[in-house]
């Protein structure tokens, strides 16, 4: 009897030892390892704890000074008997030295970690301890080019010197980034980037911008001109027989559902579809030679006459109804049945085949992140990879893709931002705005 009452009360009291003081200390990784702490330095912390589960979790900066500051906390509540039941816990904080007014210099990072075990108190101090640097200073940015007139739409070229604990530099418009290129200048600190104000940032201002490897950011503005312009509104009647050649075969090409009807599959394609493709040109125009490819103005397709401006906004008609309204991003340019396509300027393939909207598509790398675009081919006449020079064939004219006839869409990009072609078509602009400044500071390797 008394045994076993001896045993229902041992039981009892392991039981509660096992479930509420369980030995497990919570453990923690920082993953990748971090070195310096600047003014938004990205942690990837995962926090681990067997038994009761996680119940604080807290990150610290500590000083050469002594100054300590809690940079990120976390808690966990006990939610049953058997404590949080958090076993796992990721964190992802932006650490700001500056915020947490730690000095420059060496300093220490502490996770502290305890659970709900009622043995918590044995594993109190910090779970992991790092020696860090503490950097809270931006790198160094000075814009070096001046005068810059944009127009919206249009393109542009910036010359700055940045500081060379730089890891990312480049002009901002708005959301969108082009990035500079190094080891054009026999100053090792300038940097180059073409940039746009994309058609739909009417209200952007650039400015240079530049990143070091704790996340300091320096921005410096550009005090660029912005001109604003009105695009042409156009009106695109869409006829039924187009939509029933045009439609099924556009879905099956690009994997797309054909349910419903004509009118709904258009939609698709004209929506989806599209925004698809522009976000895959996006992709194709990444990464760019880091050196000017170009030379001089590009080459218009000869004898043919423009179908459609850059940027155009389009009212799309069926059966009387206005049905969608898209911008049109780039020329269409009407030449003879299957004329032949020049390359625009000299450059490589980055791009030949099948693309979305564009259909039959080559898209080639100019250097410096600007790039062109030949759509709607009947036939490509060059590969991937391959170099071309302006002038050079490249395919011959078709109605491939969303096209309603033989034509060719042509379309300049820098880092996949369209950008309105009739400004790569005129020397003069070209010369004023791209090489001018380009050719305003000394050449790498002694040329001029
Ligand atoms: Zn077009």
């Amino acid at each position: 009897m008394r045994a076993t009452l001896f045993l229902l009360v041992a039981g009892a009291v392991a039981a509660l030892l096992l479930t509420r003081a369980e030995p497990f200390a919570p453990r923690v990784v920082l993953d990748p390892p971090v070195e310096v702490i600047g003014r938004a330095t990205p942690l990837h912390l995962v926090v681990r704890d067997r038994g009761t589960g996680l119940a604080r979790v807290e990150v610290r900066l500590i000083g050469a000074d002594g100054t300590a500051a809690a940079v990120a906390t976390e808690t966990y509540p006990r939610r049953s008997w058997f404590g949080s039941g958090v076993h796992e816990a990721v964190l992802d904080p932006i650490v700001d030295a500056g915020a947490a007014r730690v000095p420059e210099g060496r300093a220490t990072l502490e996770v502290r970690a305890v659970d709900h075990s009622w043995l918590g108190f044995l594993h109190r101090g910090p779970r992991l301890v790092r020696s860090v640097a503490v950097d809270s200073t931006p790198p160094t940015l000075e814009l070096a080019s001046q005068q810059h007139r944009v127009r919206v739409g249009g393109s542009e070229c910036a010359v700055y010197r940045v500081g060379p604990d730089a890891v990312a530099h480049g002009v901002q418009v708005g959301r969108d980034f082009y990035p500079g290129t190094a080891g054009l200048f026999a100053d090792g600190a300038l940097r180059a980037a073409l940039f746009a104000v994309a058609e739909d940032l009417p209200d952007a201002q650039p400015a240079i911008v530049a990143t070091d490897a704790a996340g300091n950011r320096r921005q410096v503005a550009m005090g660029a001109v912005v001109q604003r312009r009105r695009f042409a509104e156009k009106t695109l009647v869409l006829a039924p027989d187009f939509l029933a050649r045009k439609v099924p075969e556009l879905l099956a090409a690009n994997a797309l559902e054909a349910n419903g009807d004509l009118v709904a599959g258009y939609l698709r394609i004209n929506r989806d579809l599209r925004a698809a493709t522009e976000a895959r040109v996006r992709t194709l125009c990444r990464e760019s030679a880091p050196v000017r490819l170009w030379e001089g103005a590009f080459l218009r397709m000869p004898r043919s006459a423009p179908l459609s401006g850059f940027a155009d906004r389009r009212t799309y008609v069926y059966d009387g109804k206005t049905i969608d309204h898209q911008t049109h991003l780039g020329f269409d340019l009407a030449s003879t049945r299957g004329d032949v396509v020049p390359a625009g300027n000299t450059g490589r393939v980055v791009f030949a085949g099948p693309l979305g909207i564009y259909g039959n598509a080559v898209v080639l790398d100019h250097g410096l992140g600007l790039f062109s675009l030949y759509g709607h081919l009947s036939t490509i006449d060059v590969a991937t990879g391959a170099n071309v020079r302006r002038g050079d064939p490249i395919g011959r004219t078709g109605d491939t893709g969303l096209a309603g006839g033989d034509h060719l869409h042509f379309s300049v990009m820098i880092r996949g931002v369209h950008v309105d072609p009739t400004e790569w078509w005129d020397a003069h602009w070209i010369h004023d705005h791209v090489e001018a400044r380009l050719d305003a500071f000394p050449r790498a390797g002694g040329g001029s």
